[in-house]
């Protein structure tokens, strides 16, 4: 997507605005996670006709019946993963690759699943187009993890799930953590996990809504029924 010359601008004052208003003043502190969100160009990663809404505080459609989270959202869940730098990250359900970029400037590489292949091909060359060559986006059901690329130091998955998929915690290193909401199809409770000797112990962050987790251990088969 071409830019006009004055919208980086324009959005780079408007990010500065959703960092202080949205995420700081809601308690999200990690300055490396203010910064990562004072730095993604959101409004490349909505669709054109959302693109005035980009920096508003409220997720937005991206197509397939699928939506982008609200920025505090994305921080949120971001400074849960307590990244460093130097981190393997798997997040389940890219979306847009939004969640996926601002990761990509916490950690040192980031895998990432979708299971809609439109979504997953768009998103992978949003990413290339964008510079986020530390990214890498497979499409296919996430709800198992992606074992092939296994053990991760942090797992974040960015869709409803009706508990913990246990098959996880084995892609998880010893101290890792996962960051997840779970609980019925319209509410969930956001968690954070941390696995300690071979276990995860977690709790409860915040009250949230996401979109379904589909698949073999999310809601039933992607683009299926619930089970
Ligand atoms: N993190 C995204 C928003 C995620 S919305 C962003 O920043 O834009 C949740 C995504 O999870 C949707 O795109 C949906 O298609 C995907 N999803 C749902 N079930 C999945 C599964 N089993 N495996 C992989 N992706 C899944």
């Amino acid at each position: 997507m071409q830019d006009t010359g004055n919208i980086p601008d324009a959005s780079a004052v408007a990010r500065r605005e959703m960092v202080d208003r949205q995420i700081r003043r809601r308690g999200v502190s990690s300055p490396r996670v203010l910064e990562a969100m004072a730095s993604v160009p959101r409004h490349e990663f909505v669709p054109a006709e959302f693109q005035r809404d980009a920096y508003a505080d409220k997720p937005l459609p991206i197509g397939e019946g699928q939506t982008i989270s609200q920025p505090y959202m994305v921080a949120a869940m971001a400074e849960a993963l307590e990244l460093t730098g130097t981190e393997r990250v798997l997040e389940i359900g890219t979306g847009s690759g939004y969640q996926a970029a601002v990761l990509s400037l916490l950690a040192r590489e980031v895998i990432t699943v979708e299971s809609h292949t439109a979504l997953a091909l768009s998103a992978q060359e949003r990413l290339t187009d964008l510079g986020y060559t530390n990214v890498h986006v497979h499409n296919g059901d996430g709800s198992a993890g992606f074992p092939d690329a296994a053990p991760y130091d942090a797992i974040l998955v960015s869709a409803a799930a009706p508990e913990i998929p246990h098959v996880l915690t084995g892609q998880l290193r010893e101290r890792g953590r996962l960051v997840i909401p779970v609980g019925s199809r319209q509410n969930q409770e956001l968690v954070q996990a941390r696995k300690e000797n071979g276990e995860l112990k977690s709790r409860v962050l915040f009250d949230c809504r996401f979109v379904p987790l589909l698949g073999r251990y999310g809601w039933g088969r992607p683009g299926g029924e619930s089970l």
